[in-house]
């Protein structure tokens, strides 16, 4: 078994997502008291969250290639940035470190091409839904088209993300109004929606609609599992 780098505490409520998946897995796949070899470095998201909103990247760029580097020298063989948001740094963090990163797009795009999807609606931060590294990797990389909310949705389901989610407060009102987003993305002809936040699906699951959705937390922590398990 390979072990499992994770670069994670954006928020930590997504990081036990992950944490949990992962393990979950491991042990229906392998059995007894088999668990995941990771090696885990968890970052202070309150600096993470100010550089972001100031549009200081750079910066966020230099803390997570830091932080990459120790996941690494944990032993990692490879590594998976536990956010969507912050693969908008992605390029610098493969660059400061030897090991490969499973991208978190890559991971949803070949689900979503397995699956015959060709247009979907994305909702995650503001940063992923209105920049172009996010949808632009699924288009240009995958042929799959992105349709994202109108701005005062984005809004809305940005403020949910930072204000709620990520302290993990889960609130039955957020819900309505994100399934109201969901819906709205769906009849303007998505035939899914990516969860493209890593803290949406402790809100919004499967079971609360009709329109399909991905979560991309578990998506990525099911491909790390099988990259981990993958020959071994
Ligand atoms: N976890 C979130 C994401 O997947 C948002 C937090 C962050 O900005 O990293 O985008």
């Amino acid at each position: 078994m390979k072990t499992i780098g994770l670069l994670g505490g954006m928020s930590w409520e997504s990081t036990l997502s992950y944490y949990k998946a992962i393990n979950e897995s491991v042990q229906n796949k392998l059995g007894g008291l088999h668990s995941a070899k990771i090696s885990l470095y968890s970052v202070d998201f309150n600096e993470i969250e100010q550089l972001q909103h100031q549009g200081k990247w750079d910066e966020t760029a230099k803390i997570l290639s830091d932080s990459a580097k120790s996941v690494e020298s944990g032993g990692a063989d490879f590594l998976l940035i536990c956010t969507n948001t912050m693969h908008k740094v992605a390029p610098q963090i493969e660059s400061s470190i030897s090991i490969p990163i499973l991208h978190i797009a890559d991971a949803t795009a070949e689900q979503l091409r397995i699956d015959g999807i060709q247009k979907v609606g994305l909702i995650g931060t503001r940063f992923t839904m209105e920049q172009d590294f996010y949808k632009n990797r699924l288009t240009e990389k995958f042929g799959i088209e992105v349709i994202v909310p109108n701005s005062e949705q984005q809004t809305i389901i940005h403020d949910i993300i930072y204000q709620e989610l990520c302290l993990g407060v889960i609130r039955d009102d957020s819900r309505a109004q994100y399934l109201d987003i969901i819906h709205s993305l769906s009849a303007q002809g998505a035939e899914a929606v990516i969860l493209g936040c890593t803290e949406i699906a402790l809100l919004v699951k499967q079971e609360h609609t009709d329109v399909t959705l991905y979560d991309t937390t578990a998506i990525h922590a099911e491909a790390a599992v099988l990259l981990a398990l993958k020959n071994s």
